[in-house]
């Protein structure tokens, strides 16, 4: 069975009233076990409102379960955008297609010297974005691009419109190992009305986008929602539970983590259907480090430096910095090409004194290409 088959199938509703649990001696006997249990049941009762008074307790928990299973560590890496050329219209995104912003698509000259501008910064981890125009950025031009840095870096991974199974598979003989597509969210009534034209409007297509990745072995897969798109964001989270489970026990060898990013202001005026505080979002990255901890967790600079800093060591596993949403941004920078203002402008020396001074260390390369089996 198919994810999407399981999706359209399985009734959620359990789970969503798991996630309103107020009894805490529910939350003291899970605290209890000596093992917690993993999976969407357990993320359930570890978002609700009778988890969030035992937070310290479960912060705890986290950085324990964070330090054994992945070291205490934090990787980083950094986008590469490539073009902000799209042929959809999402409600919620600067790049969207109404939108007239200038729009750029990199050469192979201007790609190298990013991709030279990351590495002289430290970066060995980069993430290839780009918007969904896919008569521009086809596999064969992300291709041609991942082969202009060749040498620089340990890792690339893509964060694009979905591409078919043999597209990908072409992406990994080309040196891609790792994908990062969202959701957006899996409400689809949620997700018809912000994605109004376009490819991207094709929910299940999206859906079955991570099985076609693992299928293509990448080596490392990210999925996530946009917090604040849907009313619902606990319903959207506790799928994309569902979703994380399913991937983990069908394509057991790939390595999965999970992002949280909340809305950001861009070039439109869309305006979040709910405002995800602070405190849930730490309440959400310890739940999911609970019932999943062999996934990681990524924080973008989205989010405020105070929040990045204070989850070091307790759950996230994976940091983007010194981040360019522009085409072409590290060399010259172009506020009329970006997809959202970062709110953490730190250099990446600064964060990585501070991942130090937190007594973790911080990684830029936890791969080689070379060892490939
Ligand atoms: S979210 Fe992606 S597909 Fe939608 S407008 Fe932005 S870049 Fe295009």
């Amino acid at each position: 069975m198919s994810f999407l088959e399981e999706f359209n199938s399985r009734d959620r509703s359990d789970l969503r009233q798991v996630a309103e649990c107020r009894d805490a001696d529910a939350i003291r006997r899970l605290l209890a076990s000596e093992k917690i249990p993993e999976g969407p049941e357990t993320f359930a009762l570890l978002i609700s409102p009778a988890a969030a008074g035992f937070i310290e307790e479960i912060a705890a928990r986290a950085a324990d379960l964070t330090a054994r299973r992945h070291g205490k560590v934090i990787r980083f890496y950094a986008p590469l955008y490539v073009s902000n050329e799209c042929t959809n219209t999402c409600t919620y995104c600067g790049f969207t297609m109404e939108n007239k912003i200038e729009r750029k698509t990199l050469g192979g000259s201007e790609m190298r010297a990013e991709a030279e501008h990351l590495s002289r910064r430290g970066f060995r981890h980069v993430l290839i974005v780009a918007g969904e125009q896919q008569k521009i950025v086809t596999p064969e031009y992300v291709a041609s691009m991942v082969r202009e840095t060749k040498g620089l870096f340990s890792s690339t991974s893509i964060e694009l419109a979905p591409f078919r199974t043999q597209d990908y598979e072409l992406l990994v003989r080309d040196g891609v190992d790792g994908l990062t597509v969202y959701q957006e969210t899996y409400d689809r009534e949620v997700y018809a009305k912000v994605h109004l034209r376009g490819k991207k409007r094709d929910f299940d297509w999206r859906l079955a986008c991570a099985e076609r990745g693992a299928e293509a072995k990448m080596r490392r897969i990210s999925i996530g929602v946009l917090l604040g798109l849907a009313p619902d964001w606990k319903a959207d989270v506790l799928a994309c539970a569902t979703h994380l489970e399913y991937l983990m026990k069908r394509w057991w060898r790939v390595q999965y983590s999970v992002s949280v990013p909340r809305l950001c202001s861009s070039e439109t005026d869309y305006q979040p259907a709910v405002e995800v505080s602070d405190r849930e979002v730490v309440q959400l990255i310890f739940a999911w480090r609970l019932a999943f901890p062999d996934a990681g967790i990524n924080l973008s600079t989205r989010e405020p430096a105070y929040l990045r800093d204070g989850l070091i060591g307790l759950g996230v596993t994976h940091m983007s910095a010194e981040s360019a949403t522009e085409p072409g941004g590290y060399c010259s920078p172009e506020a009329a090409l970006k997809q959202f203002d970062i709110t953490d402008e730190r250099k990446l020396d600064e964060i990585a004194a501070i991942v130090k001074a937190k007594g973790c260390e911080p990684v830029y390369k936890d791969w080689e290409p070379c060892l490939i089996g």
